[in-house]
Formats: C-alpha cells, structure tokens, sequence
C-alpha cells in the first residue's frame, strides 16, 4: 500500500474522476476527505465503499468557492483525519455558449469554481502541505485548457490558468520538499458528457489515437501515481490522459 496513512482531501470526490481517485487512493491505504457540494448520498457511499476495503474517510461538505466552507471542511479533516498530507483540486464545472453568446454570468461562475476554487483549497491547506513530509498537490485540469473546444472559452481559460497556478505553487512548495503537479485528462466518461449529443463523441473518438474515451480509472491511476512516493522528483509538470489527442 503506497499511501498507508497519508490524508488526502479530493475536492468533488462523491462521483466522476473524484470519486475513482477518491477509491483508488482508500485502496492504497489512504485516509479520505470526500468533498462535495450537492451529492450527499453517493458521498456517504463513497465513505462506505472506502471503509470496507479497510481504510479511513469522512464525508466534508463545501462548496470550494466559498471560502468560510472550505475552511470549515480543513476542520473537518484536522478532527476526523489530521493534517492533509495530499490535496487533489477536482472540483469543476462547466457553462457552455459560443463566446458571443457568453454571459458575463457564465464566465463569472466557472473562473469562481475552477479557479477561485482551487485558490480557496489551496491557501486553506496550503500550511498543511508545506509541512507534510513530502506534500502533495494536484491539480485537474483538461486537454481544453490546452487545445481549447468550440464553446468553452471560460472552461479553456481557466483550465489554461491552472497550468501556471501550478509551476508556481510548486515553486513556492518546493523548498519545504512538496511537489505541486497537473493533470490534463483528455474527454472522460462521467456526467460532465452527458450534454454531449453521441454524435459530437463519436467524431471526438476518431481524433483519439487510442480510438476510445477516458475511463474513470485511467485518471485515478495517474492521480495515484502522482499522489506517492515514486513521484518525488516530479513537479511543476501537466501530465497529459488524453489517449494521444494531441499527438
Ligand atoms: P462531474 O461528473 O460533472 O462532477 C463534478 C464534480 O465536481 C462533482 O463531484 C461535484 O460535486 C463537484 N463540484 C462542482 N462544483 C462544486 C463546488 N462548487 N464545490 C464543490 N464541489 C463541486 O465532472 P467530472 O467529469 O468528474 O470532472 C472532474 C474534474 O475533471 C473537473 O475539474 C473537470 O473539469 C475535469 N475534467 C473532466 C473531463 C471529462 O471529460 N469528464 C475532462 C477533462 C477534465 P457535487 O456533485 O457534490 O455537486
């Protein structure tokens, strides 16, 4: 078990991409902050799911763009879990319109979640990270904060600033011995697609070399990588899932 006693906090972590890394690091032995907003019941069951297989986690609500909430859930996890050891910035979310039809209201909230978002987490845990042997921070952002995608100009954006947020941060982390890295998942089923008409998906599946979508699991993996030991000497990095898009 690589992460045997180390506390993560996974922001969104009740369903999508959060809840597989949410599992998959309560596989190796971590001890879980399951954070969400909304979904309460599968936060529970992720709780569950993780105590079963032997491991520890508690349920925090917050929203990340509310500050008081996000420090209300660091109390959480100093209660229930101690200091974090590992700080996953998942939380995220989309308002789509071509640009010209984009309302002010609509670039407004996604800078808020994506990126005030993970300032608050940030900050808020921050301390928490320095003094972690070996502290972790892992931002997801997206391969359209890279290549951009019709419609999206706020979500490009702010998964665009995520990438220098990081080599900053993991800069200003680096001295204390802690990493701060990205990950770029490339498109990956969850509800996040389910706006997405099947058509525009199967024309999104022919541009991928490896000629499928992300799975859950294959973000989780790279998420747990980045999350041990074994990734000591890497950071300020994007480490891109994205079955070869870019190639
Ligand atoms: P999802 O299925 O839509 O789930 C979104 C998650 O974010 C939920 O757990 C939700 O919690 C949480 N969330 C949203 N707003 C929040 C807020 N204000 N405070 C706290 N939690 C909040 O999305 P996903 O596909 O798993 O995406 C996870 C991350 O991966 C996002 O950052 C997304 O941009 C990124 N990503 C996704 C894809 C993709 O194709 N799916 C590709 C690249 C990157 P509640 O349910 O509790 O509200």
């Amino acid at each position: 078990m690589t992460m045997e006693g180390r506390t993560c906090v996974i922001t969104g972590s009740a369903r999508g991409i959060g809840r597989g890394i949410a599992e998959h690091l309560g596989d190796e032995g971590a001890n879980v902050v399951v954070n969400y907003r909304t979904s309460e019941q599968p936060a529970l069951e992720a709780v569950e799911m993780i105590e079963a297989a032997g491991g520890n986690a508690v349920t925090a609500r917050a929203d990340v763009a509310n500050r008081d909430e996000v420090e209300h859930m660091h109390e959480i996890c100093h209660e229930a879990l101690g200091p974090a050891d590992v700080l996953v910035n998942n939380a995220g979310i989309t308002a789509d319109d071509q640009f010209m039809e984009m309302t002010r209201e609509e670039w407004d909230r996604v800078m808020d979640v994506n990126l005030g978002g993970m300032f608050n987490c940030t900050q808020t845990f921050f301390d928490d990270i320095w003094n972690a042997e070996e502290g972790r921070l892992i931002n997801i952002s997206s391969v359209v904060g890279k290549q951009g995608n019709f419609g999206q100009a706020n979500y490009a954006a702010a998964k665009s600033g995520m990438f220098g947020f990081t080599r900053t941060i993991a800069l200003e982390l680096a001295k204390g011995g802690s990493t701060a890295n990205c990950v770029a998942p490339g498109f990956t089923r969850t509800d996040m697609l389910e706006s997405v008409p099947e058509t525009v998906l199967e024309r999104v599946i022919s541009g991928i070399p490896l000629e499928r979508l992300a799975e859950v699991e294959d973000i989780a993996a790279v998420v747990r990588f980045l999350a041990s030991e074994d990734s000591s000497y890497v950071t300020g990095e994007v480490i891109d899932v994205n079955g070869g898009m870019d190639l």
